[in-house]
């Protein structure tokens, strides 16, 4: 068996959770591939060296002092080598860095720094072999990741070599010019690593015991999902929950690998599995719970809109033509709902409005501002029967009104509109009556 590792920013923001990282690898010999993030927080007022970097080069390209940002970021690497006995002295790579920073290498050059420097540690921790993510992990000049290629150039690089670490977060054009991916891209080097070494497991070790049925900060010590499908936890990270990077599912899925995710500080936990597809349901009928605040509703009327063929492109159009994305749009015979995010639209509301009345000619416009959409998400549902009941009769008794509802083809989720105020509440109502009370 094969095992691609990665490590977020936590488990290795200092010699003590390098140890405990350490030690997970070293007690599997499958576990063959590591893929470290920079340096994390150490404590809630800490700041992630990613942070520093971005900060340090910042103040090198307004021609600031900057070095004192940078003999910040030394220490935090110097207390990690000293803690873990290495003889490593990171001197010419940081004279390296420094010039080039003076020479405006870039900010994605600067803030791939941090996982660079994090894999020359861990491979010297280990003993395995450093492998440089700007040799294997390619992009085009506009920053957009090559897959193809990059599996092509990666997957022949491994063959060679048996024991690596290879830095996440960043790769580089043919050119050599440093890239990265988005925030927390460290996913999605693991998973780029696991599809290249036809891993059988990516673990990904974070500071979590796995995917969460709902917000901790909504829901008092929610249940960890124990396994989950890489459909099911698409919608819910596209609703606002965040243990994987968005992006990191497409490499592993496309050739089947499970993601697991772990927790560095408790290993004896199973964590959540993500998996293509599986006969096992859920433990309870819904799978997880996921929301975000601030959406509006822009809702159209107009008598006979059901024989008026293209309404509903036009009325889309309207909102196309200022840029803006639309989430969903529920629609009655005469109505059509457009919902969208509130930051978004805001500024340019009256565009749109104006758009709208030239396009579509309606009867009325009404908007209604601060909606939250809830998702409700369960492969299981689809077998279930009155799971939209439960949600309604649910939210009547916490006298949650309903403003908008949506339910996916798929019957993989029921999306539900509620009032920003109500939407705590809703989620925990929810909670309670298909994991606390398993209806
Ligand atoms: N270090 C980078 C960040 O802070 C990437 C990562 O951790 O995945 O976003």
């Amino acid at each position: 068996m094969v095992k691609v590792v990665k490590f977020g920013g936590s488990s290795l923001a200092s010699a003590e959770q390098f140890k405990k990282a350490g030690d997970i690898i070293r007690s599997e010999e499958d576990r063959k591939y590591v893929v470290p993030s920079a340096p994390g927080k150490r404590n809630d007022k800490d700041t992630k060296v990613t942070d520093l970097l971005y900060k340090c080069y910042d103040e090198a390209e307004q021609g600031k002092d900057y070095t004192e940002t940078l003999n910040r970021i030394r220490e935090r690497y110097d207390e990690i080598i000293k803690g873990l006995g290495l003889k490593l002295d990171l001197s010419g790579e940081f004279k390296t860095i420094s010039e080039n920073f003076k020479n405006k290498a870039g900010r994605q050059y600067a803030a791939s720094r941090g996982e660079y420097l994090n894999g020359m540690i861990m491979a010297d921790y280990l003993g395995f072999t450093f492998l440089d993510a700007a040799e294997v992990v390619l992009f085009d000049d506009d920053g957009n990741f090559l897959s193809e290629d990059t599996n092509t150039v990666l997957s022949r690089k491994l063959k060679d070599l048996d024991n690596v670490v290879m830095p996440g977060f960043y790769g580089a054009t043919r050119d050599g010019v440093v890239k990265t991916f988005s925030r927390g891209g460290s996913d999605i080097s693991g998973s780029i690593l696991a599809r290249a070494a036809s891993a059988d497991l990516y673990e990904n070790w974070t500071d979590v015991s796995g995917f969460l049925v709902a917000d901790p900060r909504v829901v008092k010590d929610p249940e960890v999902i124990n396994i989950i499908t890489y459909k099911e936890l698409r919608e819910l990270s596209y609703m606002g929950a965040t243990v994987l990077h968005e992006d990191a599912i497409f490499p592993v899925r496309r050739s089947g690998i499970p993601i697991n995710i772990r927790n560095t500080n408790k290993p004896d936990d199973p964590g959540t599995l993500i998996v293509e597809n599986t006969c096992k349901s859920s433990d309870y009928t819904i799978t997880g719970i996921a929301g975000k605040k601030g959406f509006v509703s822009v809702n159209i009327e107009k008598d006979m809109m059901n024989s008026e063929i293209g309404f509903g492109r036009r009325a889309l159009e309207a909102f196309e033509l200022s840029g803006i994305n639309f989430e969903h749009v529920p629609s009655g015979i005469d109505t059509l709902s457009v919902i969208v995010h509130q930051p978004e639209f805001e500024g340019k509301e009256q565009q749109v409005l104006a758009a709208l009345h030239r396009l579509t000619d309606p009867d009325s416009i009404d908007i209604d501002s601060d909606i939250a959409l809830i998702a409700v998400v369960g492969r299981s549902m689809r077998a279930n029967r009155g799971v939209a009941a439960r949600i309604f009769a649910v939210l009547a008794h916490n006298n949650v009104n309903i403003k908008m509802i949506d339910q996916g083809s798929s019957e993989l989720n029921i999306i539900i509109g509620v009032s920003n105020n109500d939407f705590e509440t809703a989620i925990r109502a929810i909670y309670d009556i298909f994991v606390t009370s398993r209806l």
